[in-house]
């Protein structure tokens, strides 16, 4: 990454151009005349560590103090732009030199409450399918030993009455079933969780593998931390 730090022509403030992007710093007529439109060169090494580096060499930059054409600094470092010695917000500026990464691993979790519960839920409603089947096999399986023998007929109230019994277990299940209203509400708190922790945008129903194979998040543009 690199920024080209000078004086804007129009306002006198500092610019910093980040690529397309432009940034203004401090008051109106705030940089002096002795700082060039296009002074100075920031160039990310790493994390740490950065090369300022004059445009022209007519330009005059100081390192603590000292007139330098490049020099390698950190933030710790006093960097002062033209014989007025204009005193660079360097500690702002290098705001724009952090490396855009989000850590999504935190998102994992969501991703396997959510599906294990809603798993759970699918898992309820198909014994409840289930359940309201059992009768009517019993009840036509009854019928067909009827038909085929008719010392079977005593037993067939047995099957009539055991199909009742689980006809009715069923429907005291169906009453008594709220996974619709579990089901809503395990959605909305997924898409209230599982948002990226930098610009908080829904990362959408995604298994989050698939999610984590992605290389940055679509809201923010920030890199998912691998
Ligand atoms: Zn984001």
């Amino acid at each position: 990454m690199e920024l080209i730090i000078g004086r804007d022509g129009a306002t006198a403030k500092l610019k910093v151009v980040n690529g397309t992007q432009v940034t203004l710093y401090g008051e109106a007529a705030s940089v002096p005349g002795d700082v060039s439109r296009q002074h100075c060169q920031l160039t990310a090494i790493d994390d740490t560590t950065f090369v300022i580096r004059n445009i022209k060499s007519s330009n005059v930059t100081w390192v603590n103090g000292i007139e330098i054409q490049s020099k390698h600094i950190t933030k710790e470092d006093k960097v002062q732009l033209g014989k007025s010695r204009y005193d660079l917000p360097l500690d702002e500026i290098l705001e724009q030199m952090k490396p855009n990464i989000v850590d999504i691993e935190g998102l994992r979790s969501v991703w396997d409450d959510y599906n294990r519960n809603m798993i759970a839920i699918r898992k309820r409603q198909q014994t409840n399918n289930l359940l309201a089947r059992i009768p009517i096999f019993l009840t036509m399986l009854g019928g067909l030993l009827i038909a085929l023998s008719e010392s079977i007929r005593p037993y067939s109230i047995a099957f009539t009455a055991i199909a009742l019994l689980i006809m009715a277990y069923g429907f005291y299940r169906q009453a008594t079933d709220r996974s619709i209203d579990k089901q809503e509400k395990l959605k909305k708190e997924f898409q209230r969780d599982y948002v990226c922790p930098k610009c908080g945008r829904f990362m959408g129903f995604i298994d989050f593998d698939l999610l984590h194979q992605n290389s940055f998040c679509p809201g923010c543009k920030a890199r998912f931390k691998k």
